[in-house]
C-alpha cells in the first residue's frame, strides 16, 4: 500500500464530535511513551505528522487524519480512510478526574464509532506482559472491538527479548482468550513492521 496523502483533520473532546463516519477508521492506543506518535508518522512516512509527546498524557483528544492510498504507487484504486491517535493510558501524572474524563471518553468513541473498523493496540516489546496491557486488551474483547497487537521499539532489545516479551503476553492473554488476535512487532527506528500494519488495513478497507 502507498500512502499519498496524510493530513490532520480534527482533534476532538468526544465521539459525537468527530467527523461525519463516512469512510473506514483505524484507531492507534497504548500506553503514555510507548511510541504511538513515531508508529503513526513511520506509517505515513511523515515525521511531524503525530507529535512526538512533549507533555504525555496532556491531550486528552480524538485526533483524526486524513488518509489517501493506493494499492501500487501511480496506481488508481483510491481509498480514504481516517487514521485516528488516541490518547495513551498509564501516565502516572494525571489526576484521578483526569483519568476518569479518559476512560468515559475511550469507552464511548470505541463503542459507538460505527466506522471503527480495528484499533491498533501498541504494547513496548521491551517489558514482559504489563497488567495494564492485559487489562486494556480484556476490555476491549468485553466490548467486543476488533483489535491487532503491535509490539513496538522492537530495535532497543535483541530479538530473543523481544520474541520472549510477545510470546509471554499471547500466552497471558491465553487464560482469557480462546482465540488469539493478529500481531505485528514493529520499529520506528528501522521502519519495520509498516508493511504489516498497511496490509492488514488494505486488506480490510476492501471488505
Ligand atoms: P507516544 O507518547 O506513545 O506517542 O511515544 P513517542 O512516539 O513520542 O515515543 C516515545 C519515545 O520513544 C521517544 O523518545 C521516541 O523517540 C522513542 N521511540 C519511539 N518509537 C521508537 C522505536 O521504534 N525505537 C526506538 N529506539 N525508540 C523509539
Amino acid at each position: 500500500m502507498h500512502i499519498s496523502k496524510a493530513a490532520y483533520l480534527v482533534s476532538s473532546p468526544e465521539v459525537e464530535k468527530c467527523p461525519a463516519p463516512d469512510r473506514p477508521e483505524y484507531a492507534f492506543i497504548g500506553r503514555s511513551n510507548v511510541g504511538k506518535s513515531s508508529l503513526i508518522n513511520m506509517l505515513c512516512r511523515n515525521q511531524k505528522l503525530a507529535k512526538t509527546s512533549g507533555s504525555p498524557g496532556k491531550t486528552q483528544l480524538i485526533n483524526h487524519f486524513e488518509i489517501t492510498s493506493v494499492k501500487q504507487e501511480g496506481g488508481r484504486d483510491y481509498s480514504n480512510w481516517y487514521l485516528v491517535d488516541l490518547p495513551g493510558y498509564g501516565f502516572a501524572k494525571v489526576s484521578q478526574t483526569q483519568r476518569r474524563q479518559w476512560e468515559k471518553m475511550i469507552e464511548n468513541y470505541l463503542r459507538k464509532r460505527e466506522n471503527l473498523i480495528m484499533v491498533f493496540i501498541l504494547i513496548d516489546s521491551r517489558h514482559e506482559p504489563q497488567r495494564i496491557d492485559l487489562d486494556f486488551v480484556n476490555q476491549l474483547g468485553e466490548w467486543q472491538v476488533p483489535f491487532t497487537l503491535v509490539f513496538t521499539k522492537a530495535d532497543k532489545e535483541n530479538q530473543r527479548t523481544v520474541a520472549k516479551n510477545v510470546k509471554d503476553f499471547l500466552n497471558a492473554m491465553r487464560e482469557t482468550w480462546q482465540f488469539l488476535p493478529a500481531h505485528v512487532v514493529s520499529s520506528a527506528i528501522k521502519q519495520t513492521g509498516r508493511d504489516k500494519i498497511l496490509g492488514i488495513i488494505s486488506e480490510l478497507n476492501k471488505e
